[in-house]
């Protein structure tokens, strides 16, 4: 079978005059992650994950976070656009697997509505769509609200 592993990491800082936007849900905050584009960490990493298992570098190679183009730009777009080089490439998307890091505020009542975007984008049954939240123990930039995480894994098959 042709199939290919890849993992993802990205990191945004907070701050009180950005919108908090993981998994292409808006997530009422306090605090909103900092970035060129509407800095969805979840979307970046997922972005990195399946860049990766097809070797196709990284999400910055492809939408330069310098460039106009991509200022404010919503990070579905971004994903669709990696799905599409992904498929370019001769691969479709297993499964994926992610956590976010982030100290509040819950996360977990909003994974089911980002697991149904992220599925519709990649084509995939939501139970193919695994997403965890996890604290940083209020240690270091992501425990002190300072910074947001996510980590995200996929499997892909050749077409
Ligand atoms: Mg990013």
């Amino acid at each position: 079978m042709n199939l290919r592993i890849g993992y993802g990491v990205d990191v945004h800082r907070l701050g009180e005059s950005s919108e908090l936007i993981i998994g292409g849900v808006k997530i009422p905050s306090e605090l909103g992650a900092i970035g060129h584009s509407d800095a969805d960490v979840l979307l970046h990493a997922i972005c990195d994950a399946l860049l990766g298992a097809a070797n196709l570098r990284d999400i910055g190679y492809h939408f330069s976070d310098t460039d106009p183009k991509y200022k404010g730009i919503d990070s579905k777009l971004l994903l669709s656009e990696v799905v599409s080089l992904v498929k370019s490439k001769g691969y479709r998307t297993v499964n994926i697997d992610s956590t976010v890091v982030l100290e509040t505020p819950k996360l977990n009542p909003h994974i089911p509505e980002m697991q149904s975007i992220i599925a519709e984008i990649l084509d995939l049954d939501t139970d193919a769509v695994s997403i965890k939240a996890t604290t940083h123990e209020k240690v270091d930039s992501f425990g002190e609200k300072r910074a947001i995480k996510a980590y995200a894994a996929c499997l892909l098959i050749g077409i």
